[in-house]
């Protein structure tokens, strides 16, 4: 763009500076004279204006982006972004617009750095610089398991419209945060029939697992995956205070083309559930009915028969990414595309949901940070927190939209896949849809851990927890907790046998050594590290066997507790 336009503009000033200087001799030559002068003036800022508004500014950057497209809208909805694919496409966005910065949030077991695109009215996309516009931060994370690809590309496309100047109210109120590709090993790992009866995409999509075998969604305790690490090192570098985490349903064939949930467990902050359940939720569901015809509801799987069927969600526990994002004292949106839409309708439906989400959030930014500070801010110390819980069965049965499929068949590999037909059958269902404690237990002021539980420790810091050591011996009043019994289950889940401890605190008066670790509970994270320490807990260290070496021939639990 530069030469030519430097040459038209210096042409232009070359024809208005050389007249003055032609010679005239009479007062009649010298009004034409300026007459002349001014109208090549007028054409000169004319030309230039024509040639400023066609060519100046971001006339190729613009060009880049209206051709832009994800692989999924360039194969006609055949094939799926691979990583390079994600990669080049989020380059190209940044380089054209100064509103989408990307980088990389860490790395997958195979060492694929993790791209991140950080959109918004920032210099750079630095945590601090994020964390310094003081904006709402809302992180959008797909393709967790990376056979559920629509919500990877629905983020990519969102990225490169807001470049485009889409959705540009947003950007007053927040900054987004995308990953659009987390299980980036699982997404190279393409096989045509991943997903089994899916809908496509019919030229393949990835797998469940990372490549180390694991669900990184059961991941987010026990962080065994430097994808579900590099997910929380994310989360304490720039503190989102909204998450989505985009994934696709193939369980009960439902009329719904979307199911979510929200955090769920008992021991999150209910300003934010409520927030989340009866306001958000509701609304984001009014308003895509309204607009688009389409049913959504929270999240739920069928069992038993006519009469007596019920609607139950997934569990409570914060080894899911959103009941996790919960127990930090966030916003965390579960979001399951129905299987049997086609891939371009699962994209679709993946963006209205992101859109009505965002613009719930834009509406009532100030509301959803201040709900997210005040639980961070909130003391728990002496408080009593739910351990462990049941499902809560509705008082009465209500409406569930059942639908159903046709079969069809992937012309590439041969197998039935299905399709979701436009039907709905009411039917009358219990509603499994929150959880109650069935057992709680009192918050202290510190926890303490000695030296020698090294594995702990790193989970507890990795996880953000705020963490101090004793310089000197200190005798404190204490409570321990004495096993009554100490249980595995038989079968390897994720690669653990899950362990649970019953038994009961005692009083107990002990000198702690230097060096033992502290976990003072007035931090914005004890919600969590409550969670993950108590011995009782139903998704904590013990759970996944981080406490096994120190359990071995013991009758007490490792970690100690304040008595207030
Ligand atoms: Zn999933």
């Amino acid at each position: 763009m530069g030469g030519f336009l430097n040459r038209i503009f210096q042409f232009s000033i070359f024809n208005f500076i050389s007249h003055p200087f032609i010679s005239r001799s009479s007062s009649s030559l010298v009004i034409g004279h300026w007459t002349s002068v001014i109208s090549n003036f007028l054409k000169m800022l004319l030309v230039s204006i024509i040639i400023i508004t066609l060519y100046a500014a971001p006339v190729e950057p613009q060009s880049a982006l209206t051709q832009l497209k994800t692989r999924a809208e360039r194969t006609n909805y055949v094939e799926t972004s691979r990583y390079d694919d994600v990669v080049a496409f989020l380059d190209t966005v940044a380089k054209a617009s100064s509103l989408v910065h990307t980088t990389t949030f860490g790395y997958t077991f195979e060492g694929r750095p993790l791209p991140l695109a950080v959109v918004g009215r920032v210099s750079d996309a630095k945590p601090a610089t994020v964390r310094a516009s003081g904006k709402l931060r809302i992180y959008i994370q797909a393709n967790i398991h990376a056979g559920e690809v629509e919500g990877k590309e629905s983020a990519l496309a969102l990225v490169r419209d807001m470049a485009l100047g889409h959705y540009a109210q947003w950007l007053d109120s927040m900054v987004l945060l995308v990953a659009p590709i987390y299980n980036a090993d699982g997404n190279e790992r393409v096989s045509l029939t991943n997903r089994g009866p899916q809908h496509g995409p019919i030229g393949g999509m990835g797998i469940r697992a990372n490549a180390q075998g694991l669900n990184i969604n059961r991941d987010n305790i026990k962080l065994d995956t430097p994808e579900a690490r590099s997910m929380v090192k994310l989360l304490n570098d720039y503190d989102p205070h909204v998450m989505i985490d985009l994934h696709t349903t193939n369980g009960s064939h439902h009329a719904y083309h979307l199911t979510w949930e929200i955090p769920n467990n008992p021991a999150a902050d209910p300003g934010i559930t409520r927030l989340a359940r009866d306001e958000w939720m509701p609304e984001v569901m009014k308003v895509i009915k309204a607009k688009y015809g389409w049913d959504l509801h929270s999240y739920g799987d069928v069992s038993g028969q006519p009469p007596d069927q019920v609607w139950t969600t997934v569990e409570d526990l914060p080894r899911y990414t959103h009941n996790y994002w919960g127990l930090r004292n966030r916003f965390g949106i579960l979001s399951e595309t129905y299987s049997y839409l086609t891939f371009e309708d699962r994209i679709a439906t993946a963006t209205r949901f992101l859109e009505e989400i965002i613009n719930f959030a834009h509406t009532n930014a100030s509301r959803v940070r201040k709900a997210a500070n005040d639980a961070d801010s909130q003391s728990l110390i002496a408080r009593r927190l739910s351990l462990r819980s049941k499902v809560r069965r509705s008082d009465q049965k209500a409406e569930v939209l059942m639908g159903d499929t046709q079969e069809e068949v992937n012309p590439y590999s041969g197998h039935v896949i299905l399709r979701r037909l436009d039907v709905r059958k009411p039917e009358q269902m219990w509603l499994e849809a929150t959880f109650e404690p069935v057992e709680l237990e009192r918050v202290p002021s510190a926890y303490y851990l000695p030296a020698e539980l090294r594995s702990a420790v790193d989970r507890l810091q990795a996880h953000g927890i705020r963490i101090e050591r004793l310089n000197q011996p200190s005798t404190l009043e204490l409570e321990e907790f004495h096993i009554e019994s100490n249980q595995v289950v038989a079968q390897a889940f994720e690669g653990h046998q899950e362990r649970t401890i019953s038994g009961k605190y005692e009083p107990v008066k002990r000198t702690l050594p230097a060096g033992t670790y502290r976990v003072p509970m007035n931090q914005p994270l004890a919600r969590l590290a409550f969670y993950l320490i108590e011995a009782r807990s139903n998704d904590g260290l013990l759970t996944w066997n981080v406490l096994d070496e120190a359990l071995k021939d013991s009758h007490v639990y490792p970690i100690v507790r304040s008595r207030r």
